[in-house]
């Protein structure tokens, strides 16, 4: 099933159906979130440093069970269904990438974005065309870690 990736989303967790679900609303938007720039080298610093598992290579497709704890079904605000294991198509063919639905700005682990800290040529950088809020970043980090 075809799945949009989007800063707006509903998750449900199949384990979670009895004591509710994890909402994402796009409420407030104050942060921004991090994106890796074609200035990429390629040295994979920045890979392991991330909490989430929301740091790829180029080319590699990525999944939202990778390095989290979901399972079974999530459903997007809009409507998807997927899968956590579903393979979910490279957003950079070239260079790393960081894939925002997984994400949390490092919200919840540590006091700064990691894969920035790290990178020896400053190509982790804010991104202006995505915003989450901390509350929301809160609330992608808890429900990908139960
Ligand atoms: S900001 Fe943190 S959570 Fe986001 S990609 Fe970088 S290391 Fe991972
Ligand atoms: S640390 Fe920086 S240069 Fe190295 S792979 Fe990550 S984004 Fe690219």
């Amino acid at each position: 099933m075809s799945f949009h990736t989007s800063n707006v989303f509903f998750v449900q967790n199949e384990q979670n159906l009895s004591s509710g679900v994890a909402i994402f609303a796009n409420q407030k938007q104050s942060t921004m979130a991090i994106m890796i720039t074609d200035e990429c080298i390629n040295c994979g610093a920045c890979e392991p440093e991330c909490p989430n598992n929301a740091i790829y290579e180029g080319g590699a497709e990525w999944r939202y069970s990778d390095g989290t704890s979901l399972k079974g079904l999530i459903t997007t605000l809009d409507g998807n269904d997927v899968m956590a294991d579903d393979i979910h198509e490279p957003m950079n063919m070239d260079v790393y990438y960081i894939t925002h639905d997984k994400c949390t700005e490092c919200v919840g682990f540590h006091d700064e974005p990691q894969c920035a800290a790290v990178c020896p040529v400053d190509c982790c950088v804010d991104d202006p065309d995505y915003r989450e809020s901390e509350d929301e970043l809160l609330a992608k980090k808890d429900f990908m870690h139960l």
